[in-house]
């Protein structure tokens, strides 16, 4: 009897396997449409400086909307597209559209562009991203690659080499969603990195809870012995604003600042935005 139903289990887990399966395959094959039919979009979020809300880049984000399937989260997809084999196909396609909107913002400000963990194992990724910008004609001084540290970790050797490539030639690193990973501290000691962006899981607790507070100010004072800057991320409320300024935090990204926005949006905001230093050389 017990056997039995162990058996109808196991039908019913493959089956659901399947459906999964399946699923997966056709959101592959919508997806593969869509980068063909040119319907995956870049949108850009700012990073500002906190103590005057200066713009000093943007922060590239995919955003895929499909007919039938709505909105489709960029994790999703990333994910799909590593596990299918095109994720750089699909990079391709992300950072030259990004670097094409870079190319029309004022030159001191850079363009911030995930990089996904299957290209922290594959060696040609350097000499791809380099191929990419030079076609775009962006210098790679004005591009930022994030990465994770829960990337890093199935090859940290092929990791290391990559970034010191792209280090090489201008390109900064910074370490995403810092905080969050299973990695150790000693991944900061062992990789040279720029930035640090720290988890918007702390930024959101920051004025209501202590351990919080106490790690970002930990990751701050460690940063700074380090020559790292830091990056808060997701900053939603004015009142985490003032007690990141106050603790020392000099970037940082997220909705009180701004919301991702379309590419033709970036200039309008950029205006809106512009600095009081140049209006005053100007007049
Ligand atoms: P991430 O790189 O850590 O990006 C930050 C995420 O936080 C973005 O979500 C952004 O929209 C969101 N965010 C920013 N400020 C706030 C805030 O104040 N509050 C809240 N609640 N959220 C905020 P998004 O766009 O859904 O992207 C999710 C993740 O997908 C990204 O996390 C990144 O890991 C990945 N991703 C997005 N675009 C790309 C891409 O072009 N390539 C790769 N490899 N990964 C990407
Ligand atoms: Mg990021
Ligand atoms: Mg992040
Ligand atoms: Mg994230």
């Amino acid at each position: 009897r017990s056997k039995r139903r162990g058996r109808s289990q196991i039908t019913v887990y493959s089956q659901e396997i399947a459906e999964e399966f399946r699923r997966a395959t056709e959101l592959e094959q919508a997806l593969r449409r869509a980068i063909i039919a040119d319907d995956v979009a870049v949108h850009f979020q700012p990073i500002v400086r906190l103590a005057d809300g200066q713009i000093m880049g943007f922060e590239a984000l995919a955003r895929w909307h499909d007919a039938e399937l709505g909105f489709v989260p960029p994790n999703v997809f990333i994910t799909l597209a590593e596990e299918r084999g095109f994720i750089d196909l699909l990079t391709e396609v992300l950072l030259k559209k990004a670097a094409a909107t870079a190319l029309r913002w004022p030159e001191d400000m850079y363009l911030s562009f995930n990089l996904s963990s299957a290209q922290l194992v594959d060696p040609m990724t350097s000499l791809s991203i380099l191929a990419i910008l030079n076609r775009a004609g962006l210098d790679p001084r004005r591009l930022e690659l994030e990465i994770t540290e829960t990337a890093m970790m199935s090859d940290p050797d092929m990791a290391q080499k990559i970034v010191t490539e792209l280090r090489a030639v201008g390109i900064k690193i910074a370490l995403d969603d810092f905080g969050t990973g299973q990695s150790s501290l000693g991944r900061l000691r062992d990789f040279t990195f720029d930035k640090v962006k720290i988890d918007r899981a702390f930024v959101s607790e920051i004025t209501r809870d202590r351990p919080s507070e106490h790690i970002i100010k930990a990751i701050l004072a460690m940063c700074e012995g380090m020559d790292l800057a830091v990056i808060a991320e997701g900053i939603e409320e004015v009142e985490q604003a003032a007690k990141l300024i106050q603790l020392g935090c000099r970037l940082g990204q997220g909705y009180l600042y701004g919301k991702p926005i379309k590419a033709s949006d970036t200039l309008r905001l950029i205006a809106a935005n512009a600095r009081p230093l140049e209006a005053i050389a100007i007049a």
